[in-house]
């Protein structure tokens, strides 16, 4: 046995299989993060389709992780009913999409997850790149996808990647409007916007309405059990993010992080290099913990 291959085996018996598990899965997160913020995707905005361009990515890596379709071929279109000429810039009538589908399992019921894919796109020749906003919500629920697929559950989950979120929650609110899932299946939907960084913790939004405060109860509970989190503070609801105009149609939580690092927040500097995921294994487990307490 050379000196690497015994390191392999003590690394082995001293982390346990799931702790390399864990690492594997954060590079995936920082791969689509990277990915989604790189200038191919030129912010992800109107400027040169690269909406577009983001929402085809995300289709990809539906397929790559067993996502079934809702729709005809992933996307839902719709257009953007205002001309907006601060970014994220773009033309009344312009269609973008949003990127939906499911994994199935035992019952009809659901598990929604959410998070919007697109940015703020360019202004000039200057490119937001939106790795905090939101490429690495994308990335969280593109790995919850990917988890679940390896290990079906009780319930069905739905994965929605919303565009049109910045110029005032388009995608989402048409969605709800022209709903691809019946809203009384829905257990309860998590919306994940700002997901680099952490070192404070995670922020619940909508966690004091009747229909979603024992969810968040039991998220604390188990935080307060395994610490995965540094804190998870409660907030009344707000229109902050794609689980606004859910709220009236289903139990609807909104989870951000609390303090650094991460690279700026709508400004050309929110790049890959300065979204720390360090904490994002934590995160997970403590999402994929909490799914193993909701299922029967
Ligand atoms: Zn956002």
């Amino acid at each position: 046995m050379d000196r690497h291959a015994r390191l392999l085996t003590f690394a082995f018996i001293f982390l346990g299989l799931s702790d390399l598990l864990g690492a594997q899965d954060s590079n995936y997160a920082r791969r689509v993060v990277c990915d989604l913020a790189s200038p191919a995707m030129f912010g992800r905005g109107m400027q040169k389709g690269g909406d577009s361009i983001a929402a085809e990515y995300v289709r990809n890596e539906f397929l790559a992780n067993g996502v079934k379709p809702l729709c005809d071929k992933y996307f839902q279109y719709f257009r953007f009913p205002q001309t907006r000429t601060v970014p994220p810039i773009v033309r009344a009538g312009y269609r973008s999409q949003n990127v939906c589908g499911y994994i199935p399992g035992e019952v009809d019921s659901m598990i929604v997850f959410t998070a919007h894919y697109e940015h703020l796109g360019m202004s000039g020749d200057t490119i937001f790149p939106g790795a905090h906003d939101n490429a690495s919500g994308t990335a969280a629920v593109l790995d919850l996808a990917r988890r679940i697929n390896q290990q079906r559950g009780h319930y069905t989950y739905v994965f929605l990647l919303f565009g049109g979120e910045e110029a005032g929650l388009v995608g989402s609110r048409y969605f709800v409007e022209h709903p691809l899932i019946s809203m009384a299946k829905v257990k309860l939907l998590i919306n994940i916007d700002l997901f680099c960084g952490g070192d404070e913790g995670l922020m619940v939004v909508n966690a004091n309405d009747r229909s979603t405060t024992t969810f968040v109860d039991m998220l604390q509970q188990i935080n307060n059990e395994r610490s995965y989190a540094a804190d998870i503070r409660r907030r009344d609801n707000a229109p902050n993010s794609d689980h606004w105009f859910f709220t009236p149609e289903c139990p609807a939580i909104f989870i951000y992080t609390l303090g650094g690092p991460y690279g700026g927040y709508h400004s050309p500097t929110d790049t890959c290099d300065g979204c720390g995921l360090g904490h994002y294994e934590d995160f997970m487990s403590l999402i994929v913990t909490f799914l193993q307490h909701i299922e029967p």
